[in-house]
Formats: C-alpha cells, sequence, structure tokens
C-alpha cells in the first residue's frame, strides 16, 4: 500500500535513490517540507534529501 509514495529522491551528497515518501506523516525521517534529512542508503550516511520526480509540479502543489 505504500508503494504509490515510493520517490526517487536524492541526497546533499548526488545520491540516488527510492525512499518512501509519506505527505504530513514521517516515520523515518525528518520532515522539512520538501526537503528531509534522513538516511540515504546508497552512500549509508545521513543528509538532506529532496524528491526529483515532478519536481516541478511538485513545487507547484507541495506545502
Ligand atoms: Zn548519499
Amino acid at each position: 500500500m505504500l508503494n504509490r509514495f515510493r520517490r526517487t529522491v536524492r541526497c546533499s551528497k548526488g545520491h540516488l535513490f527510492t525512499a518512501t515518501w509519506v505527505p504530513y506523516a514521517s516515520l523515518t525521517s525528518i520532515r522539512l517540507g520538501r526537503v528531509r534529512y534522513m538516511r540515504c542508503p546508497v552512500g549509508k550516511h545521513w543528509a538532506i534529501c529532496r524528491r526529483v520526480d515532478n519536481a516541478d509540479l511538485a513545487t507547484l502543489t507541495d506545502t
């Protein structure tokens, strides 16, 4: 059921990975609007990450 919330995100170091991005709720990350501080599974580090899919659209609709 959470598959609909799967999003491609990019960490501050440029790693791309897929994460569960649930609006208005966060189990494994700190919600910071369009960006989140979460663990990057690629570099195995914590970093500021932001969504990269439908970025332009998200800019208009995300709060
Ligand atoms: Zn990373």
